[in-house]
Formats: C-alpha cells, sequence, structure tokens
C-alpha cells in the first residue's frame, strides 16, 4: 500500500531509470545543442530535463523528457525558451538578454528545430510542451 504524507497528496516515487531511458533515446547529446561530452564512456553536464516538472505532478517517462545539456536545463527551468508542441521548434523569450557574444550564443537556436529522439515514441508530448509554454516560459516570444 502507498504511504501517504501529511498533506494527504499520494507519495510519488522517481523512476530511477528515467535519467538513462531519456539520455538514450536522444543519443546522449543535448536536444538544443548537441552537445555530447564524454569523459571516457561518463557523460558530462548532460542531464534529463522534466518538461512538466516533477513537483508539478509531470510523470517520469520519456515523452516528458529532453535530454538537454546543464546550461539548457537550467535556462529551459527558468522559462527561457520553450519548445512549440506542433514544429518542436525552439524559441526563446524577450527577457532573455545579456552581452552581446553570450546572448548571441543563446540565440544562434532561436527558430531552430529541437534535435528529436531517435524513434518518434520518445517525441516530446504535446500537453507537456503547452503546460511548459504556459506555466513556466517567460512570454513574449522571439519572432
Ligand atoms: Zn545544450
Amino acid at each position: 500500500m502507498a504511504q501517504t504524507p501529511p498533506s494527504g497528496e499520494p507519495r510519488r516515487r522517481r523512476d530511477p531509470a528515467f535519467r538513462e531511458k531519456v539520455l538514450l533515446a536522444y543519443q546522449y547529446r543535448c536536444g538544443v545543442c548537441g552537445h555530447d561530452l564524454r569523459l571516457g564512456r561518463q557523460t558530462v553536464g548532460l542531464e534529463a530535463a522534466h518538461i512538466k516538472w516533477f513537483q508539478a505532478s509531470g510523470p517520469d517517462i520519456v515523452p516528458n523528457g529532453i535530454a538537454l545539456c546543464s546550461l539548457h536545463h537550467k535556462v529551459f527551468d527558468l522559462g527561457v525558451f520553450t519548445i512549440l508542441p506542433d514544429s518542436y521548434q525552439i524559441v526563446f523569450s524577450q527577457h532573455l538578454n545579456g552581452d552581446t557574444e553570450t546572448t548571441a550564443r543563446f540565440l544562434t537556436h532561436q527558430g531552430a528545430g529541437l534535435i528529436l529522439p531517435q524513434s518518434s515514441e520518445y517525441f516530446p508530448e504535446s500537453s507537456f510542451l503547452d503546460w511548459h509554454k504556459r506555466e513556466v516560459f517567460k512570454n513574449p516570444a522571439r519572432s
């Protein structure tokens, strides 16, 4: 029987295999920039991001995950960019700013397509992308 914490919400357990499944789906590279640094056989700075946050009841399933480098994971969770549900296009917030070179490095991905998983069954699910765009992304989007 599942334990129930004091809040009354059933406690959800993280799937320990989530990270590995997501990284495999994306062939061990960042879905935005292609970062695939390894030290021997160990990936470095590559993470499995939840599209709909685990804390917001987002499930530990591959269609709710994207392999992202540490920097793109961080800014994705802050709403600096989002991914459009129909085209898988990456769009950045107009609120993104910084020195010219740093910002330019981010914006080279503006309008580009997400580097998609190796099989369509792993593609990000629209409902999760919609949630991220609605709840996390800092509108308005750059065009
Ligand atoms: Zn990246």
